[in-house]
């Protein structure tokens, strides 16, 4: 097994090489260390290689990690997994941003314990662009809805949206929901509106990227395979 330092070097890598081949600034891509299922240890030893983001799946193991590590310099963490609302107030203390709304009344919930806390969580709106029943995530139709219940809520800030395409051992077969996700961006608002696409995970942050992704979320290329959980 390579180290922790050789693979993050190498999705920095694939990283920079993708951004240079779509004629796109180093600087408009970041990277989200998915941590999911892999000890505290393992995070701490990213962010002393220099990850600051980090993203979970899992509320209850997003809460303990977090307490577990403490405070860590520009540490931040990201739900990257269904937030169910009942579990919003655990995790509107700790998340900087949420890439996984996908209605208006969970976005209200966690809204409402933003506020209780003074704080501002990043707002990202999951869009199930494969209309893929297993799969959580608003249907294209719903995104006009939850968009305004977001700008309506003070304390999250909308930022853009977020999809997951069926699982395909071929990466470019994700290519045409990552396009589908980036049309959905220019019809509500474009950029100005939503500026992040959050989209492109291990094996298909290429193709993300090449359609614009803003944000990858990266697992077991970083971390290596995970333990059943
Ligand atoms: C697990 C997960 C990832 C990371 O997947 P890898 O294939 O391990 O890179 C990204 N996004 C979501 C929503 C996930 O659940």
């Amino acid at each position: 097994m390579t180290g922790l330092a050789d693979n993050i070097a190498a999705v920095r890598e694939r990283m920079a090489r993708a951004v240079a081949g779509a004629g796109r600034s180093p600087e408009s891509v970041r990277l989200v260390a998915v941590a999911k299922r892999h000890p505290a240890s393992a995070v701490r030893e990213a962010h002393a290689l220099g990850l600051r983001a980090f993203g979970e799946n899992y509320a209850q193991e997003l809460v303990a990690k977090a307490a577990e590590i403490g405070p860590l310099p520009s540490i931040e963490w990201h739900m990257i997994g269904h937030l169910q609302t009942n579990k919003a107030r655990h995790v509107a203390p700790v998340i900087a941003m949420v890439h996984t709304l996908d209605s208006a009344h969970v976005a209200a919930e966690l809204g409402k314990r933003a506020a209780k806390l003074g704080r501002t969580i990043g707002a990202l709106i999951e869009v199930n662009v494969a209309a893929d029943s297993a799969k959580s995530g608003c249907v294209p139709d719903e995104l006009p809805a939850i968009i305004d219940a977001v700008r309506a809520t003070q304390s999250l800030a909308l930022r853009g949206l977020m999809t997951m395409p069926p699982y395909s051992d071929d990466a470019e077969a994700s290519r045409p929901f990552f396009a589908r996700l980036r049309e959905l961006q220019a019809r509500h608002g474009g950029p100005s509106v939503l500026p992040e696409l959050s989209m492109g995970m291990s094996h298909d942050l290429e193709a993300a990227i090449a359609e614009g992704a803003t944000i990858v979320r990266i697992g077991t290329a970083i971390f290596g395979e995970r333990g059943v959980r």
